[in-house]
């Protein structure tokens, strides 16, 4: 839209939840576009002037002020507990959300708790997946299943857009799997030519012993519709086999998310 961007991030990398490498991916992007990115920084002071705020920004112990016209100030949630009169009843507040079971039930009959206030991740479709849940487990209706929270696609709405389901290679390393990794860049996908975008990348984690997928991270032109395929194969626990028997349409963008998985294997056929 024309404004110049300045992001600044404690952590060392921005979109620290994601996988490195797409958080890598972004950053490069993001740099490309004219963005100013400062990793390992923290925000000190914001002062704000008649038409504008200086930031203070402290970054390997050195100090430096910027002049901006906006702030957009993005750091952390909490669960709006107060004045509800949760304090003399059994509902258990922790670290200001609420605590519920696998029903969204509190510890008081007949209160329950969904969505943000109830914890991570907070996202809309979580929310009304578990208001759903819960409503329906209320009305005595069966075969209701609990949240997986594993399974909840993340999707950031940038440009390029950022997706991702399951374990990031390192959380997956992390909990002790040997993992196999698979990676499609877009340039290699002819409808993602055809579009324009050619940046981009799929990548898929797999536990190397049982073939399961363990994750899938992605960057790219349409990526948060893309994702909803791979939520479906960690929700049917899918192994690298019915990933790679299943048929994609060409010439699309899915295309990859096939590519991907036979990366990971050795069996990738455009790259
Ligand atoms: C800028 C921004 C962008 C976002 N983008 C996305 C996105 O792209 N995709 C995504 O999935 N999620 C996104 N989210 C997160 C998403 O909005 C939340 O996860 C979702 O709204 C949570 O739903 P909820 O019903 O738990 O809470 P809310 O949507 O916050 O609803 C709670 C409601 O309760 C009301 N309320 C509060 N206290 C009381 C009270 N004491 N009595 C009565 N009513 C009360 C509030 O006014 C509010 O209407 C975004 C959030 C923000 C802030």
């Amino acid at each position: 839209m024309g404004a110049e961007v300045t992001v600044v991030e404690v952590l060392p990398r921005i979109l620290p939840v994601e996988d490195e490498e797409i958080s890598k991916f972004a950053h490069k992007a993001f740099e490309k576009q004219g963005m100013k990115i400062h990793v390992n920084t923290q925000v000190k002071a914001l002062k704000k002037g008649k038409n504008n705020v200086t930031a203070t920004l402290v970054a390997d112990g050195k100090t430096q002020d910027i002049t901006v016209d906006r702030v957009i100030l993005a750091v952390g949630i909490v669960g709006n507990t107060e004045n509800l009169g949760l304090e003399n009843t059994k509902v258990k507040v922790e670290k200001t959300h609420v605590v519920i079971d696998k029903w969204c039930a509190t510890g008081e009959p007949g209160v329950y708790a969904i969505g943000d206030l109830a914890g991570p991740p907070w996202l809309a479709h979580k929310a009304s997946h578990e208001g759903i849940i819960c409503v329906e487990k209320i009305a005595g209706v069966k075969d209701v299943h609990p949240l997986d929270t594993r399974n909840i696609p993340g999707c950031t709405y940038c440009m390029p857009q950022v997706a991702s389901v399951g374990l990031t290679e390192k959380a997956a390393k992390d909990k002790g799997y040997q993992v196999k990794v698979g990676r499609f860049p877009f340039i290699g996908n002819g409808k993602a030519i055809a579009l324009g975008e050619p940046e981009g990348l799929v990548k898929t984690v797999f536990d190397a012993k049982t073939g399961e997928l363990l994750g899938a991270h992605m960057i790219g032109a349409e990526v948060t519709e893309l994702i909803q395929g791979y939520a479906i194969a960690r929700t049917l626990e899918a192994t690298e086999a019915e990933l790679m028997h299943t048929v994609f349409p060409h010439p699309t963008l899915s295309e990859m998310m096939h590519e991907s998985v036979l990366d990971a294997f050795g069996r990738v056929i455009h790259m």
